[in-house]
């Protein structure tokens, strides 16, 4: 049923009653702690929750979410309907509007200490699309790519909150027909549209999440640009994958949204053939009904569709832990980027302008192959709400500045 909050949410704001995000945020010179978005405010949680010795009080006054997401699902469930209840029963208001700050009053931080970090390639079109042009010679899918989600471990240190400069980075790369690699800046960066998975419960070594157990370990989502070089990334990927072409940064949005408030977007997950092994499937497997949008310089450029993705949360996480590998609190596991069969809703540069060799012209006349020094780039996205409503998922973005010097330390 949809509920109605006693706090203004102005029209078309991200954060109604349904979504309520968790983020870290600052006030002044105030220790950075927690709080929930509602409509233009950040919901201050420490003081409120310990004016009511609520038992969860000090897990709120933690600089990172960490603590919280360590509680676990049954406490992720009750302190979502303490907040709620607080919010929309009128007899609180006087406790809590006090503690209600404006977001543009409000410094947003990272909001949880990333322990590892995973990214998958769970888009068909995106893989397809990414094989035919690296690989033109060979069939566009690698042949275990229907069989499991494909993956790489990450750079965990340098995930990195929204807003945090994009500064291009050097490192080797090689032209098909140049003789030896160069040294210098990146000229093929790009972007790349994502959905990440939060992991609060943590398993113990040896023990495997199994599809139907995603909703006890991953506590929410947030938006993720998975910054790429796409010069370096194609002279160093082969054979062991992604390295320094993904690892200068990764950002993620200030806002973390709970799983439990995306129930409405749920839906059947895509048809596979083949069918994957049994390790695989599971009752409680769903895709998520996400619309994203993808803006340079503020003009949308592709909307792709989270709906259309292969893999779905709970397979990558199955997949990612069948070996006995163990999770920790804070573990951040990434979609890949998310693109549609059509150039609209592809979810990177190097498919929208075919590696670079058809430019995309802005409305300003100007063209990209890819991203120019001084480009912003804005990942925003919702989902149905209870009842009609919408789920805003707030907004990743960041700005390119020029690269480090040349030439390397010596
Ligand atoms: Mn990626």
């Amino acid at each position: 049923m949809a509920l109605t909050t006693w706090v203004h949410v102005p029209e078309g704001s991200a954060f109604g009653v349904h979504s309520l995000p968790y983020g870290v945020f600052s006030h002044g010179d105030e220790d950075p702690r927690i709080g929930v978005a509602i409509g233009s405010y950040v919901l201050d949680l420490a003081p409120l929750a310990a004016s009511e010795w609520a038992d969860f009080a000090s897990v709120f006054t933690a600089p990172t979410l960490n603590p919280f997401l360590g509680l676990g699902r049954q406490a992720w469930h009750a302190v979502r309907q303490w907040i709620t209840e607080r919010l929309t029963d009128e007899s609180y208001r006087a406790l809590v509007e006090p503690e209600l700050l404006p977001l543009d009053q409000v410094r947003l931080h990272m909001p949880f200490e990333v322990a590892d970090y995973v990214d998958f390639y769970a888009s068909e079109h995106h893989a397809a699309n990414l094989g035919r042009l690296f690989r033109p010679d060979e069939p566009p899918l690698p042949p275990n790519w229907k069989h499991l989600p494909v993956g790489y471990h990450g750079r965990a240190g340098t995930v990195s909150v929204s807003g945090t400069p994009l500064v291009r980075p050097c490192g080797q790369r090689k032209a098909p027909d140049d003789a030896a690699p160069t040294f210098g800046p990146s000229a093929r960066l790009d972007y790349e549209v994502e959905v990440g998975f939060v992991v609060g419960t943590p398993t113990r070594l040896g023990q495997r999440v199994s599809v139907d157990q995603v909703r006890d370990h991953v506590f929410g989502v947030v938006l993720v640009n998975d910054w790429s070089a796409r010069d370096l990334q194609v002279w160093e990927t082969r054979p062991l994958g992604p390295f320094l072409g993904k690892s200068f940064l990764t950002s993620i949005s200030p806002w973390v949204v709970p799983l439990e408030a995306l129930e409405a977007a749920m839906i059947d997950p895509p048809a596979q053939d083949p069918r994957p092994l049994p390790y695989l499937a599971g009752k409680d497997n769903f895709g998520l009904d996400v619309d994203l949008e993808v803006r340079l310089n503020g003009q949308v450029i592709a909307r792709p569709r989270y709906s259309e993705m292969y893999w779905t949360p709970a397979q990558m996480l199955a997949h990612l832990t069948v070996n006995g590998a163990a999770l920790r609190t804070g573990d951040l596991f990434a979609s890949g980027t998310v693109s549609g069969p059509e150039p609209a809703a592809y979810g990177s540069l190097i498919e929208l302008t075919s590696a670079g060799a058809e430019p995309l012209t802005l409305a300003d006349g100007t063209t990209r192959a890819f991203l120019h020094d001084g480009d912003q780039v804005t990942i925003s996205a919702t989902a149905p709400g209870p009842d009609g409503t919408r789920i805003g998922l707030g907004e990743v973005t960041g700005t390119v500045c020029p690269c480090l010097p040349a030439s390397p330390p010596t």
